[in-house]
């Protein structure tokens, strides 16, 4: 799924767990939402190459216990480590529910232990490639699904809260 999904549940996660809501905190739990597609960054930088296979090496248990236990280092109390390794874990658990073309087809939770692909993929897809394709009406459509799902409610539970978080003084002092 894109970073809008993502950021969704970063953004309940951030507002669940997190123990200070400043900048920081919530800059980590968005970072940790997403990790796990820096494989299209790996791509961008080093082309098709075995590295930057899609969600090949990057979307596995190891790479997000590993990924939030370095990033807990920077907030050391032990609920918003624990918030950290659920957000990255929804990275995972989300995209296996989206249609998937690119082969491999799907995730492979267990790398390195076991190469099995998992994909029970119902959610629309992004289509990735040419400009033209990016900005495609049907891609905007996907996007506002995104958002509708998975940011709508959370601004509906929390938004006022959010607001409020991010106008106070606290919030901009790490
Ligand atoms: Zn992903």
């Amino acid at each position: 799924m894109s970073p809008i999904a993502h950021s969704g549940v970063a953004l309940l996660g951030w507002q669940v767990m997190a123990t200070r809501k400043n900048i920081k905190s919530l800059g980590l739990y968005l970072l940790i939402a997403n990790l796990p597609d820096i494989d299209f960054i790996l791509r961008l930088i080093f082309g098709p190459k075995r590295i930057s296979i899609h969600q090949y090496f990057t979307h596995n248990l190891l790479f997000v216990v590993a990924t939030s236990a370095l990033l807990s280092l920077f907030l050391p109390r032990s609920r918003d480590r624990w918030g950290l390794l659920l957000v990255g874990l929804s990275h995972l658990a989300v995209d296996i529910f989206v249609i998937d073309l690119i082969r491999p087809i799907g995730i492979r939770p267990f790398f390195p232990f076991s190469r099995v692909l998992f994909n029970f993929g119902f959610f629309p897809y992004l289509e990735r490639g040419r400009f033209q394709t990016a900005i495609s009406t049907r891609n905007l459509l996907v996007l506002g699904l995104e958002a509708a799902v998975f940011v709508l409610p959370v601004l509906v539970l929390f938004g006022t809260k959010i607001l409020r978080d991010v106008k106070s003084r606290a919030f901009w002092t790490a």
